[in-house]
């Protein structure tokens, strides 16, 4: 090979290498499903920015600079919430205010009483997987914004119980009986005071967390799978 002169001698070879490459870029872009804007925010409203529990009187909350991007991301009182009631956070989850009080009272009214009928004691911790995060649905490039784009939606992943048991929603799912119960009756209570409920039923995209969101619409229904 040390015969052989490098690309950048050869004129001819350079310029075809360009165009191969400016071509390659073309077809790339032709056939991405990645063109056009991430999400569409048509027909969606934002949530509300008046709240009427402050984040920081039921739990371990700071406000922090509301966020408002030039796509449609936006979350109007924003907040970031470590722990609610007696349940603390995985990580710390960006929130629109309105968020945390419905949050804070199906964790104490419905998830604390449910882990002790099936399990005999209290959740200390959830796994957040997702909180804020400007991207449209299920991540499919050109569909809505997600609720999470609000501010308005979390992802729940695991209940960690006292003795460190913890529940995974991707194989308590389907795991023991008194998994599967816990978690489907979370799942279903916290339907109504949230908007949007999604648990593993709903698809492959929910298949390792629950969903919840408060999304804004217009006639007030609620979308529990
Ligand atoms: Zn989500």
């Amino acid at each position: 090979m040390s015969g052989v002169p490098p690309v950048s001698r050869i004129p001819f070879l350079r310029k075809a290498i360009a165009a191969a490459t400016a071509a390659a870029v073309l077809a790339g872009c032709s056939s991405s499903r990645t063109q056009g804007p991430a999400f569409t925010t048509k027909g969606l409203r934002p949530p509300p920015a008046a709240c009427e529990v402050k984040p920081s009187r039921i739990g371990l909350a700071e406000k922090i600079r509301n966020i408002s991007e030039s796509n449609g991301c936006q979350v109007p009182n924003a907040w970031q919430v470590q722990e609610l009631g007696s349940v603390r956070f995985s990580q710390d989850a960006i929130l629109n205010c309105g968020m945390a009080e419905p949050l804070y009272g199906w964790l104490e009214d419905v998830v604390q009483p449910t882990a002790q009928r099936s399990f005999g004691e209290s959740v200390v911790s959830i796994d957040i997987a997702s909180s804020y995060a400007c991207r449209p649905r299920n991540n499919e490039w050109g569909g809505k914004l997600s609720e999470h784009g609000f501010g308005n939606a979390i992802d729940i992943a695991a209940f960690t119980l006292e003795s460190g048991r913890k529940i995974t929603v991707e194989q308590g799912w389907w795991g023991s009986d008194d998994e599967r119960r816990f978690l489907r009756t979370v799942h279903d209570r916290a339907c109504g005071d949230f908007h949007t409920v999604l648990g593993p039923d709903s698809g492959r995209a929910h298949h390792d967390h629950l969903h919840l969101d408060l999304q804004n619409r217009e006639n007030g229904s609620v979308y529990c799978r």
